[in-house]
Parts: C-alpha cells; sequence; structure tokens
C-alpha cells in the first residue's frame, strides 16, 4: 500500500517505453527492478502512488536527437528557435510502432497480473480500486497510420485507444509544433483532408485523440469536428511559458467549454517563464500552471502529464517516486480531497468514459 492510494495517480503522458524498445544505449532498461535510471520503472511508479497513465509509442526522427527544447542556462540563451524534422514514411514508422507496442505487450505478459493495458473504463476503474497498474496504449504522432486508415483498425483491435494527431513534425494528417521560445502555437497548417477522416474515425471506434504538439490551426481544426471532448495530455500554460508547446488561453476555454481535460507537463522548458532548462526548478513551478487551468476553466479540467523519460524534471521532484511531494505541494496550496481526487485520476477517469464508449 502506498500513502497515496486512495488518490492513485493516473498520468497522461510519458516515454518510458521508449528506453525498453529503443535504448539508447542498446541496453533495454529493466522496469520490473528499482533503478536510478530514466524516471519510470514498475517499483518507482508504486512508491509514487501511481495507478497507471498512458504510455507512448514513438517514432524517433532519422537524425541523431536535438536533446532537450528548452533555452539554454549555459549560455544564457534566453529564446531558441528548433527547425522542424522531417516528415516519416510509413514504411519506416510501422516496424518502430509494432516494436512499441510489442513492448507494451511483453511488460504486461511479464508482470504477473501487476499491470494491465486497458480498453475500456470499467477496466481503468477496476485496475484502480485493485492496485493493478493501468496502461492506455497512446501513440505520439500518427506516422505509423496510412491514410486509407487500415492500420488504425488492426491498431485499435490490438488495443490503441489514445493516438497524437501529429507529434513536432508533419505527418499526412497534421501538422506539429516546432519548438520555440518565446512563440504562439500558431506556426503552421492545420488538419489534411486525411486528417479529418482519421478524426472522425477515432470518434467512432472511440479513440482518444491527443492534441498535444499539434499547430493552433490543426487545434481548431479538431475542435470544429470532433464529438469527443477535446484533450491535451501533456503540455502548460502560453501565459505563463510562452512556449508553442503550450495553450493559449482560448484553447484552455474551448478545453473546458468541451468537458475536456489538459495534463499539464512537468518539463522545465514548459513551465519556467524564462523557457530555461534548470532542473533547480521549484515545484511550484507545476502547481502555477495547475492552479492557472483550475481558476480559468474549472478544476475537472486539470490534470497530470508529466512527460517522464522525456524531458527534464524539476530535480526536486527527481522522477514517479517523487510524485507525493507534487500532491503535498497541492495540499498545502489548499486543493481538498475531492480537488485533489480530480486532479489525480477522476478528470481522466470522466474524459475516457465520454470518449471510448
Ligand atoms: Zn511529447
Amino acid at each position: 500500500m502506498t500513502m497515496n492510494n486512495d488518490l492513485p495517480i493516473f498520468d497522461g503522458h510519458n516515454d518510458a517505453l521508449q528506453s525498453i524498445y529503443r535504448p539508447k544505449n542498446g541496453q533495454p532498461r529493466p522496469f520490473f527492478e528499482r533503478t536510478d535510471q530514466g524516471h519510470t520503472d514498475l517499483p518507482r511508479m508504486l512508491e509514487g502512488g501511481y495507478g497507471g497513465g498512458f504510455f507512448a509509442v514513438f517514432v524517433p526522427s532519422g537524425k541523431p536527437e536535438e536533446g532537450f527544447p528548452g533555452a539554454d542556462a549555459k549560455s544564457g540563451k534566453a529564446a531558441y528557435e528548433l527547425s522542424l524534422p522531417p516528415a516519416i514514411e510509413l514504411a519506416q514508422a510501422q516496424p518502430v510502432t509494432m516494436q512499441g507496442v510489442a513492448s507494451l505487450f511483453r511488460l504486461e505478459a511479464e508482470s504477473e497480473g501487476r499491470i494491465k493495458v486497458i480498453r475500456t473504463v470499467d477496466e481503468l476503474i477496476h485496475c484502480l480500486q485493485n492496485q493493478v497498474i493501468a496502461l492506455v496504449l497512446h501513440f505520439e504522432g500518427a506516422e505509423a497510420i496510412d491514410p486509407e486508415l487500415d492500420a488504425l483498425h488492426v491498431f485499435y483491435q490490438a488495443g490503441l485507444r489514445s493516438l497524437g494527431l501529429a507529434w513536432s513534425r508533419p505527418n499526412v494528417f497534421a501538422h506539429g509544433v516546432p519548438f520555440r521560445f518565446p512563440h504562439s502555437p500558431d506556426t503552421g497548417p492545420g488538419l489534411t483532408g486525411a486528417g479529418r477522416e482519421l478524426v472522425k474515425t477515432c470518434n467512432r471506434l472511440g479513440i482518444m485523440i491527443d492534441l498535444a504538439h499539434i499547430t493552433e490551426k490543426g487545434f481548431w481544426d479538431t475542435a470544429g469536428i470532433t464529438a469527443a471532448p477535446l484533450v491535451v495530455t501533456h503540455a502548460g500554460v502560453h501565459a505563463l511559458c510562452p512556449s508553442t508547446r503550450n495553450l493559449t488561453d482560448r484553447q484552455i476555454d474551448a478545453v473546458g467549454e468541451s468537458g475536456g481535460v489538459i495534463g499539464i507537463n512537468f518539463h522545465v522548458g514548459f513551465l519556467r517563464e524564462d523557457g530555461l532548462l534548470k532542473a533547480d526548478t521549484p515545484l511550484s513551478q507545476i502547481v502555477r500552471h495547475i492552479d492557472y487551468v483550475a481558476q480559468r476553466i474549472g478544476i475537472e479540467h486539470v490534470a497530470l502529464g508529466s512527460d517522464f523519460d522525456g524531458a527534464i524534471m524539476p530535480q526536486e521532484l527527481g522522477d514517479a517516486a517523487g510524485m507525493p511531494k507534487l500532491i503535498n505541494c497541492l495540499r498545502d496550496q489548499g486543493y481538498d480531497h475531492d480537488a485533489l481526487r480530480k486532479v489525480t485520476h477522476a478528470n481522466w477517469v470522466r474524459v475516457l468514459g465520454k470518449t471510448w464508449q
């Protein structure tokens, strides 16, 4: 039993799978043993009071990674403008995606019932009540989906329940934002014709659409046609940190009006007003973004989207095991048990219930 057992954390985003199916040094990181590598493994999730979350399958760009997006404290660079990586071909994306999906199901098989890849809200609730870690199969970008959507139907049957229309690069459906600071998220075109069909088909199948990383035009195009609540799994508030990855007030309002949810990203470069990559960023910076969304559109529309294993965390938090520190910080700021229940998991349960039905 963990100290936050009555407040299981359901996390909008992590990149833990990548260190298993695309390890940087060729050596997959253990998931069932506690290590200090990366931010997430099962023991640290349990220590942190986790109930589960979205596990992302991601196809890296062909060239070496550019590193973490953020202004550089060492060079004192207060602004940055990374170029947009090129689109990735379907033939390149599908085998990598297959590896990612397989890695998730292998973890489930090896877990002896401790983790479960969930497909329905009933399964999610059952897991949260029975200390089984509930994982949602999520694609961060639609590169592995063909424009005819054959792969979407196949991956849905395999368990895909959440799809980011674009990562920060173009694809045949949508365009992602380049990492820029300070800059508006209005950086390029919206949905293509195929993108509109993808949104409608996700609605019909019951696949949640994630609007993290998409251009502002793509956000509004989706908002205009989707039947589901708007969801942004890992982002922040543009008024507090003017990164392309953060949401304008109008976007935040639209999420609220749709009954949706925003998972607040913990990446220091998307939290700080100056955009600097400083790990000594205090936890109060995460609280600042949560407060802003809660005050603007209501506590029903704010959740957590850590970006563990894909970003630079405030060192005070450290990793998944540090989540009780954030919960305590929120409690100190006046968040009562009911508010914490909503932020940690209940808002996700509500939105997934509306989306997956
Ligand atoms: Zn991301």
